[in-house]
Parts: C-alpha cells; structure tokens; sequence
C-alpha cells in the first residue's frame, strides 16, 4: 500500500541509471538535491558529481535504511545527507545553503505541486532534471499550436528551457508503471527572464484562467475579469483575433495580455 501511495516505481538496472547519469551536468563544486532517492538507485552515482547531495525521501522505512547505509560506509556515499520526510514540505534553499541542481524520478501523482516548488526558487537553482509520465513531459515541453501545450508548459516554460532527454520504457522500473516515461532537463532562467513580469504568481494564475475551458475563447475565459467589450479591445491592441484561443498564445503573448488588463 505504502509503495502505490509514494508512486514508488524503482529503476532496475544498472542500464537505465547510467544512460539517466550520462545526461547529467558535472561540476565537482555544485551541490545537488536528489527527490525520492529510494533505495539509493542514483544516489551514489550522483554523490560522485557534486560536493552535497541532500536526498528527501518520505519513506522513513527507506530514509533509514539509507541514513544507515550512508553512515556504516560514508566513504561509498561522499557529501551524502539523508532528509527524512516530504520534499513538499521542506524549503529546498534553505537546505542547499546556495544554489542547487535537482534530480528525481519523481512520484508521479504530485510532479506538478513538485514542479511548482521548484519555481518558487528558481532563482537559486542552475538545473532540474526529472523523470515523469511520458506523457505529461510531451505536455511541458509543447510549443503553442501543439495539442499537448497548456498551462503547464507555459509555466514551465516561463522558469525553464524544458527539454525531453530520455524516453523511458515501463520495464526499466520495478514494479513497472502502468504508462511510459521520460526523463525532462530543465536549464533556468526560461523564457520569463526577459519578459518582465512583475507578479509572477498573479500572471500563472491569470495564464491558469486562459487556459480554464481549453474548449472556449480567451474572452469567454477571461469573462471574469473583464467586460467583453474592454476584452476585445484588448485583444486587438495585442494583434490578436477576436476568436483566439490560449493554446495558440506564447508567453509573450500572455505577458502582454496580462499588462494591458493589469
Ligand atoms: N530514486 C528511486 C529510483 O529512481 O529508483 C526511487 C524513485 S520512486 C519513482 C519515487 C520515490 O519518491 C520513492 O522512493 C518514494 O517513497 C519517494 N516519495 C514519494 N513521495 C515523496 C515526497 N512527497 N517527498 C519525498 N519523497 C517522496
């Protein structure tokens, strides 16, 4: 029960870590945070990369096993510190003490409220790199136009460059999980840099309420907030057609959107 409750899929074979391991970035220096580390499938291989490597597992029945590991043979597991508890609980800054990298194969059924965490301090982390859903990865990493593009890729669009690395099939995990996966690298700043946005949490949820009917107009899902008159206005100040839909905007786009009805 345990194990379906944490999405605890584990990688089983040396194959699989190291094809994830050769993706990653080296700089003996860096400090990373590894989500859900497990068993250790990737831990020690990830502790030879950086100089810390703080691993948040909510498992206390595999932290323990992992603090235990760690201290019996610390010399196996360099710059290793093992954090018992829910990573969605814990400020990740705080415990880096400076900028960080970040991996995971992370429990699937909370990527998104994981995603989000990380952003909050995206300016204190130079990397992300995550397995997740194949299919929610093609989500992230859509362009506008593209079936998949939504919310979350504009979001993790506006933090990341997101880039699909590695497809990942059901029998690299034991259990297996019931759908594909991939593993996504994340290079920070996104696009958002340069779009000067002052309230970054407003301006999510203003693209979260576009995107809220993905069947409707931006005006029928910007009713809410604005009459329709002042919406069509906008939208033609913007170089947009009246009939525009969210999955066809860019941030720019958004960016520019959000300014006019701010
Ligand atoms: N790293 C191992 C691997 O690659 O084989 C295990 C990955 S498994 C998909 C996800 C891991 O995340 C499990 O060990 C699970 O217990 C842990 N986990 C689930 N929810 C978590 C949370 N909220 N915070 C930290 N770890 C969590």
């Amino acid at each position: 029960m345990a194990r379906q409750r944490l999405g605890q899929h584990f990688l089983s074979g040396p194959g699989w870590q190291k094809r994830i391991l050769d993706t990653l970035p080296r700089g003996s220096e860096e400090v990373w945070i590894e989500i859900g580390p497990g068993h250790g499938e990737m831990t020690r291989m990830l502790a030879a990369r950086g100089r810390r490597l703080i691993a948040i597992e909510a498992d206390p029945r595999l932290a323990a096993n992992l603090q235990e590991a760690v201290r019996a043979q610390p010399g196996e597991w360099p710059g290793v510190e093992v954090v018992s508890g829910d990573v969605l609980e814990l400020d990740l800054a705080k415990l880096a003490g400076g900028r960080f990298r970040v991996y995971g194969n992370l429990p699937y059924y909370i990527t998104s409220p994981i995603l989000h965490q990380l952003f909050n301090r995206a300016d204190q982390i130079s990397s992300i790199h995550v397995v997740m859903q194949l299919e929610v990865a093609e989500r992230v990493v859509a362009a506008p136009g593209c079936r998949e593009y939504g919310y979350l890729s504009a979001a993790c669009q506006f933090y990341t460059r997101p880039k699909l690395a590695l497809r990942i099939p059901p029998g690299a995990f034991h259990p297996p999980p019931k759908v594909k996966s991939a593993l996504v690298q994340m290079a920070l700043p996104g696009e958002g840099a340069s779009l000067g946005v002052a309230d970054e949490a407003k301006f999510l949820k203003f693209i979260q309420l576009c995107f809220s009917h993905k069947r409707k107009t931006l005006r029928n899902n910007l009713l809410t907030i604005a009459s329709d008159q002042r919406i069509h206005e906008i939208l033609a100040s913007c170089g947009l057609r009246p009939d525009a839909r969210a999955e066809q905007l860019s941030l720019t786009h958004f960016a520019a959107l959000f300014a006019a009805i701010a």
